[in-house]
């Protein structure tokens, strides 16, 4: 069965929840289609408005993080039911910004990637290898361990459900995209590890995306490699040009 894609925009800390409101009415007619799952993963803060903003079209919209508790004594984070009770249906989880700014290490993503599936929410989890890692020629060591960890404890039917963010951080707000066969690689070796920690059903049916300076001009050649099933995108998610990467074909 063939694999529905899935264009997600990671916005980061950008956008006030005005701001937020305004470039999804910009982007609504832009993004308009049912080849793809649109998600527009943002700010805490911007949620609520974005989901009021983006009623009776067809974008989703995600969180760019979530903590593993449930409730009580964690200031500033944001606990999974505050996400289900306003509709939220996808959270990215490990981004490579979070690994780095904010010491989340595989085992933590792995915790948070358990508790989005207990309340329901789809994980966008984000693997990826640094510049030096790929030059010591270990970039799919590292990224099989980053996915084995992230899936302990996680059933073949909650995998079927997750999304995969291939995200070489050398070319994350770098304006270097990983070439198509980089990406292809890491993407069908990622699909490969799936299948031998599950089963074949499990690989075949995880929805893996690229992330790293994707524009309009390069999502056509990457979304059509056989195991990247669409997009995790940053700064070009915040322009029209998002309208052009969801409409790539
Ligand atoms: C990202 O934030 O996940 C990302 C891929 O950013 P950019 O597209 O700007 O490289």
């Amino acid at each position: 069965m063939a694999r529905k894609k899935i264009i997600a925009g990671n916005w980061k800390m950008n956008m006030t929840p005005s701001q937020a409101v305004e470039l999804i009415n910009t982007l609504k007619p832009l993004v308009a289609t049912e080849d793809a799952d649109v998600v527009f993963c943002v700010p805490a803060i911007d949620i609520i408005p974005a989901i009021e903003a983006a009623k009776g079209s067809n974008i989703e919209i995600g969180a760019e993080n979530m903590y593993y508790e449930e409730k009580g004594a964690y200031t500033g984070e944001i606990a999974p039911d505050m996400l289900t009770d306003v509709g939220v249906k996808y959270v990215i989880i490990g981004h490579s910004e979070r690994r780095e700014y904010f010491a989340e290490t595989n085992e933590t993503v792995n915790k948070k990637v358990l508790k989005a599936f207990e309340h329901g929410i789809t994980p966008i989890i984000c693997c990826g290898e640094s510049l030096t890692q790929r030059e010591q020629g270990i970039t799919i060591d590292w990224i099989r361990q980053q996915i084995k960890i992230a899936f302990l404890g996680v059933t073949a039917e909650q995998a079927k459900t997750a999304v995969i963010a291939y995200e070489p951080i050398w070319a994350i707000g770098t304006g270097k995209t990983a070439t198509t066969e980089q990406a292809q690689e890491v993407c069908a070796a990622i699909r490969v590890c799936i299948g031998e920690i599950y089963d074949e059903a499990t690989a075949e049916a995880i929805r893996i995306q690229y992330g790293g300076s994707v524009n309009a001009a390069t999502a056509p050649e990457l979304f059509v490699q056989p195991d990247i099933d669409g997009g995790l995108v940053g700064g070009a998610a915040l322009k029209p040009d998002f309208g052009k990467i969801v409409n790539w074909k």
